[in-house]
């Protein structure tokens, strides 16, 4: 069984006052939810301020991009080793908008895959094909291509810390969810392509979340599928009683 890891993330939103309540309105909601994980992703500058708010708490905290040095003259990156600093466990690392709008490509985010994992944060590195793709039937060559090439040369150990996020890019912010069937279908497909490259040890451990426009009215049908072992939530976890309802969905197919 594969523990659901459920995750906010709050891209470029929330002032320190504001991050700090919901935050702190989530250690509240979140007591009872030990069958799953929960991250939150908050902007750089208030990371230390919600980290603190949630100390001692259910939820971990993850930037939501890293470099892949440890510091140095790379004007306006964060090192892992920083995002540690100001109580992070995790990272994004892929984000369909860093791919999109910063042109990070598969290579270099297999860079800051490797180099977060090497630092010691856990990462959800996302994957997912633009809607152009999909209706061009290229769903599968893409993934095929940012499963071989961003992860490649992981080990077994690396896995361990690692979490896929498939989020297809015409779901982010746009209130179009996958059907719980096509989330499913291609699930599924990024598990095989990873069956392929690392085995079934990797595969059958590895934890897929799902993202794009997930709600508390459609997280229990998404999160029933056997090979959706989470969500990756941008929107709806703004909301400290919608993204409570979406662990609480979690929960429930956790403990079915
Ligand atoms: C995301 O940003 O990863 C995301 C899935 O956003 P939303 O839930 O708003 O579609």
């Amino acid at each position: 069984m594969r523990t659901p890891v459920i995750a906010g993330n709050w891209k470029m939103n929330l002032l320190s006052g504001d991050a700090v309540a919901l935050a702190s309105a989530l250690n509240s909601a979140l007591t009872d939810a030990s069958a799953v994980e929960v991250i939150v992703c908050p902007v750089f500058t208030v990371l230390a301020a919600v980290s603190q708010a949630l100390k001692g708490g259910r939820v971990a905290v993850g930037g939501q991009n890293c470099y892949h040095d440890a510091s140095g003259a790379f004007t306006g990156e964060i090192s892992p080793q920083m995002l540690h600093d100001a109580g992070c466990t995790w990272t994004i690392v892929g984000h369909s908008e860093r791919r999109q709008l910063f042109g990070e490509a598969d290579a270099l985010l297999n860079r800051k895959l490797k180099f977060a994992l090497a630092s010691g944060l856990n990462v959800m590195f996302c994957v997912g094909e633009t809607l152009d793709e999909r209706k061009g039937g290229m769903m599968e060559t893409v993934l095929r291509q940012q499963v071989s090439e961003g992860l490649s040369g992981l080990t077994e150990a690396e896995f361990a810390n690692t979490v896929i996020a498939y989020e297809p890019v015409w779901a982010i912010g746009t209130g179009v969810t996958a059907t719980p069937e096509q989330a499913q279908d291609a699930h599924a497909f990024v598990r095989g392509l990873v069956r392929g490259q690392f085995g079934a040890t990797v595969s059958d451990g590895l934890r897929i979340q799902y993202g794009g426009s997930v709600k508390p009215d459609n997280a229990a049908d998404l999160l029933s599928r056997p090979d959706v072992d989470g969500a990756l939530v941008g929107g709806a976890s703004l909301n400290a009683e919608g993204f409570a309802a979406i662990v609480r969905a979690g929960v429930s197919a956790a403990t079915r």
